[in-house]
């Protein structure tokens, strides 16, 4: 285990569990949601912004930051933190979601993910070693190995090739992350991160910006409970600090993603944090929340805000509506956001028809207030043992028709 990286559980209600991270960047109190900062920045808002709002952690996309501007730059100006400004806890994920979202651009061999470049056509391959390289070289707290990410519905002949492949890349990165560590800091890498492949070079010195990064495991399997027992059992054979549940929030109905993780989380170990990748809205978390996960991400917060669609404690809200072109009110009274604190809902609807950057700006600050203020509410129910009456009241909230259609 990574010396500086541990999960403490506080308190539990039924199988939600109230807990903390340690990483080499601080603490994190969980259940936490990460704001999603694909390119090195939380679109539209500043570090200064994320901290005001309460995020402790964020996410950044190993893809994106690889093929611009680069790993190697990243490393050589520090680290990750250090380049984006932002030193509290980060994630990366591991650059497969990404790569294997390219669609024909891409091929999945066993050696990598074989894809061109959105940016310039240029070809690359991202293998499991390789993805550890470059996160080592980025520096985050908690790195992601790579998993194979399988288009659903899928026959159960493919999602079970899949499954087991995923738990092969897994063995392959996590050696190389433990290899990565053992080298410890101060290794200048020699191939600049202009290669073109990621195979593995036993002349390569990625220099490790975080010596105290963690790496997670996937738990794949798709909906299908079986397998996703066969990848807890691989996965946890090869051993991680903590895991990951993947291939979910890809369009199967809620009922199915909730199954899944009921059957999933209680297999994993107790004392790691348990991530649930990519989930979700408010309602999706606090179930996932009562079924043991402990970690979220996921873009909707920030994409909505800049599509006007903003959470408020009264529901969703479409801000261009018309009925709020003279609303002197704000945006929602029960927050205590910089946008509430300031503007009205006549302002913030101005703003977005006019197409103003500071629409994306203001509706940005306020969509995450509102999830990180979910997510305090929700670590205070399991402390005092009313996660299910919190949970009642958000699905409430949010399964009933839009506020103002
Ligand atoms: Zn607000």
């Amino acid at each position: 285990m990574a010396p500086t990286f541990s999960f403490c559980v506080l308190h539990t209600d039924g199988a939600a569990r109230r807990g903390e991270i340690t990483t080499a960047h601080g603490t994190v109190q969980t259940p936490a949601f990460m704001p999603v900062g694909t390119r090195g920045a939380v679109k539209a808002v500043t570090p200064r912004d994320l901290r005001e709002v309460g995020a402790e952690i964020i996410l950044g996309n190993t893809y994106h930051l690889w093929l611009r501007p680069g790993d190697g730059l990243i490393a050589r100006l520090g680290g990750l933190h250090r380049f984006i400004g932002w030193d509290g806890p980060i994630l990366t994920d591991s650059g497969g979601f990404q790569a294997f979202s390219l669609g024909e651009r891409r091929v999945i061999t066993e050696a990598g993910i074989r894809f061109r470049s959105h940016l310039d056509g240029s070809e690359h391959l991202l293998t499991p070693e390789g993805a550890a390289e470059i996160q080592a070289q980025l520096g985050p707290d908690i790195a992601m190995v790579l998993d194979e990410c399988l288009a659903q519905p899928a026959p159960l002949s493919a999602v079970k090739e899949s499954t087991e492949r995923s738990a092969r890349w897994a063995r392959r990165g996590r050696d190389r992350f433990l290899e990565l560590q053992a080298l410890g800091a101060g290794e200048i890498r020699l191939d600049s991160e202009t290669s073109e492949s990621r195979v593995p070079n036993p002349e390569s010195r990625p220099l490790v910006t975080n010596p105290g990064q963690a790496q997670f495991g996937i738990i794949q399997g798709g909906t299908v409970l079986e397998l996703r027992t066969l990848s807890v059992e691989r996965t946890l054979a090869i051993g991680f600090e903590a895991y990951a549940i993947g291939g979910l929030s890809v369009g199967e109905p809620a009922d199915t993603m909730y199954s899944v993780v009921a059957h999933t989380a209680p297999q994993l170990p107790t004392g790691c944090p348990r991530y649930l990748m990519g989930v979700g809205t408010p309602l999706d978390i606090v179930e996932a929340v009562s079924r043991g996960i402990d970690l979220f991400d996921c873009v909707m917060p920030t994409r909505n805000a800049r599509n006007g669609q903003l959470f408020t404690s009264e529901g969703r809200l479409t801000i261009k509506n018309a009925r709020y072109a003279e609303d002197g009110g704000p945006l929602d009274p029960a927050c205590a956001c910089y946008t509430c604190r300031t503007h009205s809902r006549a302002y913030l609807r101005h703003l977005f028809v006019s197409g103003e950057i500071g629409a994306a700006v203001l509706n940005t600050i306020h969509n995450l207030r509102f999830y990180l203020d979910t997510m305090a509410r929700v670590r205070q129910a399991i402390v005092f043992g009313t996660l299910e009456t919190l949970r009642q009241s958000l699905q409430a909230m949010f399964s009933r028709p839009l506020s103002d259609s």
